[in-house]
């Protein structure tokens, strides 16, 4: 093994699908780990096969059609979890089945009620198992940032002597600090001497905001695989960010002086793909990809203080592929350079869709004079996110808003409500508050509006609306959803509707598949 390189273990698809409010569906996760391999992350976790049938057809699919890196499947310390995960990952070029089990003492016992001894028992036989498919085998004590270090000592030995090839240290609760967490991982290195054999992991949690530190701590005590999501996204406050663990080590490789092996340049491409299939925007200040990240170049250019680039730049903008250009497409560019655009950015579309993207670009360049980068993405997300027929239980059919000075704004909206046509009128503040009571007044009983967030995508009057929406039921569940339309209100109803949409089914989903949990 390769001492001077960091493995980059990307869980978008695994732990930061379990963020409150994001579901992919399969072909948006097949986008992301196509757009993933790209980028040149060394493995992929595609997924948890036995938590949902969707689940493992998402990890199968991407075991059978993405080159390149390693493609790993999780599973519990158990053997129907572990068939079930071979089975998905087994197609895979180079596929990787990662066990976990939980060892901190609040875990084993209020959760496993299981003896230290018990547990260790479990690991080697889970270990066993899986290593009898397949030569690449991950395994983690859950919680093992929270667990006496002696034990985490003893379950790692035993993982390695029945021949665990990654061993992975999650700070599953992200609890720890950082000095604290290189600590641990010195002292596995110290006790355990045969962990130089293997590959040691670890997979940081940001509660305390720790994770993106905790796991450069761990770097520098030895660990050389790096497991977290594009934007930070996971389980609660989320993962390790990878594009800032990435960027540190490459920006920062005078201090580390350590390799890793991903195209930076696709980093920023990476992240607007996973922002817009969940649904989760990005802070404006985030590190590295948001917004703000390198807005003083504009400031730059225009104020012409070249001289200060250097003063203020640690990091060129170009580097994280962060273009900052505006292509232009004008009404006269045809399907293919639409299509060349797409396809630099990450998207995977069938005919149809690009016959639809293209249609909808020309219509909205009919309008405005120019159409940028972000409208042509922002129609094609649009277009590439409709949800299927049999996912559309509530289909808009109409609606009409009269407004003026000095009256209510009044709307009334037709719905197609699981075949079955309904009329309801709404009034509100404004337009787009008449229309959206219109329809919870139809569909809306069981769902709170929790936020809504409007974005014109280019400057103008005659903008492209961003509209995102998050829903929340009355089991506290949460649904986002977005959607694009030159009219704003038509946008913003559009958003609704489909985040209704997307409610239904996933309670439908959650009805015949109990949840799960990860490490
Ligand atoms: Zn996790």
């Amino acid at each position: 093994m390769n001492n001077d390189r960091v493995l980059i273990f990307d869980t978008t698809l695994r732990d930061g699908e379990q963020s409150p409010g994001a579901s992919l569906k399969v072909n948006e996760k097949l986008a992301i780990a196509h757009q993933l391999a790209r980028l040149g992350v060394d493995v992929i976790e595609a997924g948890f096969p036995i938590a949902s049938e969707g689940d493992f057809e998402a990890v199968s699919q991407i075991a059978k059609s993405v080159k390149g890196p390693v493609i790993c499947g999780l599973a519990r310390a158990n053997p129907r979890d572990i068939d079930r995960c071979w089975e998905a990952v087994q197609p895979a070029e180079k596929p990787r089945i990662h066990t976990f089990i939980a060892t901190s003492k609040v875990h084993r016992e209020e959760k496993l009620r299981k003896s230290p001894e018990e547990v260790i028992d479990l690991a080697r036989k889970a270990v066993r198992l899986a290593k009898s498919y397949c030569d690449d085998v991950e395994f983690s004590p859950e919680d093992a940032a929270r667990t006496s270090l002696d034990y985490m000592c003893d379950v790692v030995r035993a993982a390695i002597a029945e021949g665990a090839t990654t061993i992975n240290i999650p700070d599953t609760v992200g609890y720890s600090e950082p000095s604290e967490f290189g600590g641990r991982i010195r002292y596995l290195f110290d006790k355990v001497p045969e962990v130089r054999k293997v590959v040691v992991s670890v997979h940081c949690h940001n509660d305390l905001g720790n994770a993106v530190a905790n796991s450069l701590a761990a770097i520098e005590n030895g660990a050389r695989q790096v497991e977290g999501c594009i934007n930070g996204i996971g389980e609660r406050a989320g993962n390790a960010s990878l594009e800032e663990v990435i960027m540190n080590l490459v920006t920062r490789r005078d201090y580390f002086q350590l390799d890793v092996g991903v195209n930076t340049r696709e980093l920023y491409r990476s992240s607007r793909l996973v922002s817009s299939l969940t649904g989760l925007e990005l802070q404006r200040n985030k590190a590295i990809v948001g917004d703000n990240a390198f807005a003083h170049e504009a400031g730059i250019h225009q104020h012409g203080v070249l001289s200060s680039k250097r003063t203020y730049e640690i990091m060129k903008p170009e580097d994280v592929g962060w273009t900052g250009d505006n292509l232009v497409i004008g009404k006269h560019s045809g399907k293919h350079a639409v299509m060349a655009l797409l396809e630099e950015e990450g998207f995977h579309l069938d005919s149809d869709q690009i016959r639809q993207i293209t249609a909808k670009v020309k219509a909205l360049a009919d309008k405005q004079k120019n159409v940028e980068r972000e409208d042509v993405i922002a129609i094609a997300r649009d277009i590439s996110h409709q949800l299927s027929d049999e996912e559309q239980l509530v289909k808009m059919i109409e609606f009409s808003v009269t407004t003026g000075s000095g009256m209510m704004p009044t709307a009334s909206v037709k719905l197609d409500v699981d075949g079955k046509m309904q009329i309801a009128a709404g009034v509100g503040d404004g337009p787009i508050d008449a229309v959206s009571n219109a329809i919870w007044q139809m569909v809306g009983a069981d769902y709170q509006l929790q936020d809504y967030h409007l974005k014109a995508i280019t400057g103008g009057t005659d903008a492209l609306a961003d509209v995102s929406i998050k829903l929340r039921d009355q089991k506290g569940q949460e649904y986002r959803a977005r959607s694009v339309d030159e009219d704003v209100i038509r946008a913003s109803a559009k958003a609704i509707i489909k985040g209704i949409n997307k409610a239904m089914v996933s309670q439908e989903k959650r009805r015949l598949h109990p949840q799960h949990n990860g490490q």
